[in-house]
């Protein structure tokens, strides 16, 4: 839409076992050699990022996190530092997907604090969005997106903004198999896309990417990525086969 690159991402989460990560990118990588007209990325679960990064060096393909934490180094056991995930190389990170939210108890503060440190270190955040109607109780679901968006940028400049990518995945939606409609995903990405304008402008708003992300696959793709707002997809599943992930690929051009 517009004139915002397109941009596809394979969320692999912790399906890959370590001897399916150089079949899967030398499936992947030759494909992607000169791509302009889409962004291409796959989040990875940190055992392997430093095996993609080499793998990846001079291609397109951005490597991204899964999570990181809100403080750059320190007494955390577990948690992925973000000035590591920059130091090693690694462009861009979720935060708050789906089911850190769900499994691992982030919040709307939490990810806002991990926003801040992801762009403090230098990673490009990909900020989601789940539209948990449980947590805020009785707001409609427009009212929770909002929340949600607001309470993430708190203290996001204008200019911190141009490395932000938002991603709409409603839980609902997310490994059940069941879309949203692309009717529906675009309201939701026209919301988000309007409540920009009125926290920054509305220039700013028109050069942030919005990717829908829930049961994508080659079928649903093309219907939301022609919306005028869907920016791109971000893809669990039907990403664990590289064939198929270049073909939703393929449908971003
Ligand atoms: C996701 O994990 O971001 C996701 C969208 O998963 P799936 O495509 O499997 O619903």
């Amino acid at each position: 839409a517009q004139d915002r690159q397109p941009f596809v991402i394979a969320n692999w989460k912790i399906n890959m076992m370590p001897d399916q990560v150089a079949p899967y990118l030398d499936t992947v990588l030759p494909a992607l050699t000169g791509e302009k007209e889409v962004e291409v990325g796959i989040a990875a679960q940190d055992l392997y990022l430093s095996q993609m990064l080499q793998a990846a060096k001079g291609t397109p393909l951005a490597i991204v996190g899964e999570n990181s934490h809100w403080e750059d180094d320190g007494a955390f056991t577990g948690e992925t530092s973000p000035k590591a995930l920059a130091a090693l190389g690694v462009e861009y990170v979720l935060i708050g997907h789906f089911e850190r939210r769900k499994f691992f108890n982030e919040t709307d503060e939490t990810v806002n604090l991990k926003t801040l440190a992801a762009l403090r270190n230098g990673l490009k955040p990909i900020v989601d969005l789940d539209e948990d109607l449980s947590v805020y109780g009785h707001l409609v679901p427009e009212k929770v997106i909002l929340k949600q968006l607001q309470a993430a940028l708190d203290g996001v400049t204008a200019a911190a903004m141009a490395q932000v990518t938002i991603a709409y995945e409603p839980t609902w939606a997310i490994g059940s198999g069941s879309a949203a409609s692309a009717d529906q995903a675009q309201e939701a990405a026209a919301l988000i896309r309007q409540s920009l304008a009125n926290l920054y402008n509305r220039d700013l708003a028109n050069t942030i990417r919005i990717l829908y992300g829930g049961s994508v696959t080659p079928k649903n793709a093309p219907a939301f990525l022609c919306q005028q707002d869907i920016d791109g997809i971000l893809v669990g599943k039907a990403a664990l086969d590289p064939r198929q992930f270049l073909t939703l690929v393929d449908q971003a051009k």
